[in-house]
């Protein structure tokens, strides 16, 4: 099975924490954006026609800023294109500021069953930090209107001056709206981000209070009936994201829109984050590529026991030795006898021991040797 993913470049406004590909002044180009999108998805329908796909993700970006008649034609386009598996799970990001009765309809209507809705924190003074457009009471209405549905809500830590109280009342907000997934994962404050300079001057939670934040975090969560099923993602019994355990699995999935990568036929291939240059190339019938490579051998091993360990039930060695044909504790006997002691075993799967796992990419740099 694989994954469908679709770039929706526009937002509001940019959040000072941002470095994904997103044009807060572009927004006035969606609906050419989206012809494109559309057109995109018909040209590779022919090169993936025998494929199934069993998930498709809206991400971006704001998928909700655009007018959601966009999102029911894209939606409409890859039914027509792809095939669907018979029970495909369909997510979409909402930003709390940007939703309305009329638009989570639509979405429905499209067949969208799953929503990614970024709360961030419940505190607002945090969230006018951050840039966000939302406020507490924004995420409250969002959610009353997924009163029933398969909704994730999304949790930052390592905010300036956040404290477990805050991460508390955070996560008491989102679990308490009816959440059955949770995503929650430490703010990285990248270079040329207006964030950075709050990072410059120490005045951004270090590395051992973020620690902190989510091993409180994730106590909560456990009491709360959530399961961590990746070093970020917990949720209740059967809610964990199909989308991301494809990556996870690394399994195959094809992005669409501008600064959408792929995963396809042992090919990595990206397209340009360059929004007029997508747009160009789609005009003049080009597949907006600027990045493809095979994988090999090597990294391919490298990536499936890192993808892998990063999840709750860690690697199969039968899947493995399906993908490649060994061991993989033989092809990284060295790596995995360091490090035995942060490994637990169960029949097939070896893992990381709960304990460890948030230090995961600690453990997996002996693997990349
Ligand atoms: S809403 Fe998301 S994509 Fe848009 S600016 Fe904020 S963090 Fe970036």
């Amino acid at each position: 099975m694989s994954g469908i993913y679709l770039h929706i470049p526009f937002c509001k406004q940019k959040c000072t924490y941002c470095d994904f590909t997103s044009f807060p002044n572009r927004l006035g180009f969606a609906e050419a954006y989206m012809a494109c999108l559309y057109k995109e998805i018909e040209m590779r329908g022919k090169e993936l026609e025998k494929e199934t796909f069993d998930t498709v993700y809206f991400g971006g970006g704001t998928p909700s800023v655009i007018d959601p008649k966009y999102i029911y034609g894209a939606m409409k386009q890859i039914k027509q294109c792809f095939h669907l598996s018979k029970d495909p799970e369909i997510t979409i990001e909402m930003n709390p500021g940007t939703v309305s009765e009329t638009k989570i309809a639509t979405y429905k209507r499209a067949g969208i069953n799953r929503f990614s809705v970024g709360l961030q924190t419940a505190i607002d003074a945090q969230l006018e930090n951050l840039g966000r457009i939302h406020n507490v009471r924004d995420y409250l209405y969002c959610t009353s209107l997924l009163k029933g549905e398969n909704f994730s809500a999304d949790v930052m830590l390592g905010l300036k001056g956040q404290t477990q109280e805050d991460v508390r009342k955070t996560i008491e907000v989102a679990v308490g709206s009816g959440a059955k997934h949770i995503s929650m994962y430490a703010l990285t404050p990248e270079d040329g981000t207006p964030i950075y300079t709050d990072y410059l001057n120490g005045e951004l939670p270090d590395g051992d209070e973020v620690r902190a934040l989510y091993d409180y975090g994730y106590g909560l969560l456990k009491e709360h009936g959530f399961s961590r099923y990746e070093v970020s993602n917990f949720c209740k019994k059967g809610y964990g994201s199909r989308h991301n355990l494809n990556y996870w699995r690394r399994g195959e999935y094809i992005g669409f829109g501008v600064s959408a990568s792929s995963f396809f036929y042992g090919r990595r291939f990206t397209n340009t984050f360059d929004l007029d240059e997508y747009m160009k190339c789609i005009l003049s019938g080009f597949l907006p590529v600027i990045e493809s490579e095979k994988v090999e051998a090597q990294d391919a091993k490298f990536e499936f026991v890192m993808l892998a360990l990063r999840t709750a039930e860690g690697i199969s060695a039968e899947a493995y030795k399906k993908a490649f044909g060994s061991d993989w504790k033989e092809d990284f006997a060295a790596a995995y006898t360091k490090n035995r002691p942060y490994f637990e075993t169960d029949g097939d799967r070896t893992r990381i021991k709960d304990p460890y796992l948030y230090v995961q990419n600690q453990i997996l740099t002996d693997f990349m040797e």
